[in-house]
């Protein structure tokens, strides 16, 4: 899923989980049901538009994601400490922090591999615009469900 999908994710776990110790590994969880959803991310298509590209994308991604996240925080849920969302949100991407060393610079240290290798077996992707789309509805669908209960 894209970064943004993931801190909204986020997000949502901090509104309805003030305990951390729950919170956390719920979060890191969140992020491989997550990404089994069939979905476009900045890395899908790889190989045709280059890394450069990836990491163009990737980088406007993780910025997007906070900053919705932020709007979300102030608009829906101002309760939410924004640096304990941060933290939630942090966790719920943690899984692709840990293999970016891997991924854009070939640090070949294991948990950035098992990471990695972790990810391409669960994850599903579905290109654009379907794979963007229903990532948007999904993210929607969780926040209003969050709003209301
Ligand atoms: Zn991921």
């Amino acid at each position: 899923m894209t970064a943004t999908g993931h801190a909204v994710i986020g997000t949502v776990i901090a509104a309805k989980i003030g305990n951390p110790a729950l919170a956390i590994p719920l979060a890191i969880a969140s992020h491989a049901l997550a990404d089994s959803f069939p979905h476009w991310d900045p890395a899908t298509n790889r190989k045709d538009k280059g890394i450069k590209q990836v990491t163009r994308e990737a980088f406007f991604d993780v910025v997007l994601g906070f900053a919705l996240s932020y709007i979300l925080i102030q608009l829906l849920f101002p309760q939410v400490n924004i640096f304990y969302a941060f933290t939630i949100i942090i966790a719920s991407q943690l899984l692709d922090w840990i293999a970016a060393p891997y991924y854009f610079f070939k640090i070949k240290f294991a948990p950035f591999v098992w990471s990695y290798k972790f990810q391409k077996k669960i994850e599903h992707r579905l290109d654009k615009p379907w794979g963007i789309i229903n990532q948007i509805a999904i993210i929607a669908l969780l926040v209003v469900l969050a709003k209301i209960f």
